[in-house]
């Protein structure tokens, strides 16, 4: 089964979307199976990190905008191409293991959007196979 989600970002940051995952796997009815957290976006990605420490959020986007900054050789238009890059390196899905018709993830593990180009208006789909 197929669900989508719909989210308002903010500038930059990180939006804990597992309720909704787990919502979804729910719905399903599945209880042994994969699901996979997809984002259709080219500026937004998919990832799994801590969810205990709100400061890890904050940590992980100063990380990548050290990694990737605005360099002034890049040529896109839209003037953007930094939050591209940071959607191609952190990746745009997530594979997770559904068990017990939970997603299975370790105690500090959440599933997160990565917005790198907000605010926007921006959607996912969680995919769930099983049974
Ligand atoms: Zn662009």
């Amino acid at each position: 089964m197929l669900f989508n989600f719909q989210l308002s970002t903010q500038a930059q940051g990180l939006v804990d979307i597992t309720a909704e995952v787990t919502e979804a796997i729910t719905e399903s009815g599945v209880n042994e199976g994969i699901c996979i957290v997809y984002c259709p976006h080219t500026t937004a990605a998919i990832t799994i990190n801590e969810n205990a420490d709100p400061d890890v959020k904050t940590d992980f986007i100063a990380g990548l905008d050290r990694i990737f900054p605005d360099f002034e050789i890049f040529r896109h238009a839209e003037g953007n191409s930094d939050a591209h890059l940071k959607s191609s390196a952190v990746g745009a899905s997530e594979t997770v293991i559904i068990t017990g018709g939970k997603p299975l993830l370790g105690t500090w593990q959440g599933i997160y959007f990565c917005e790198f180009d907000g605010p926007r208006k921006r959607k996912f789909y969680v995919k769930v196979m099983g049974d």
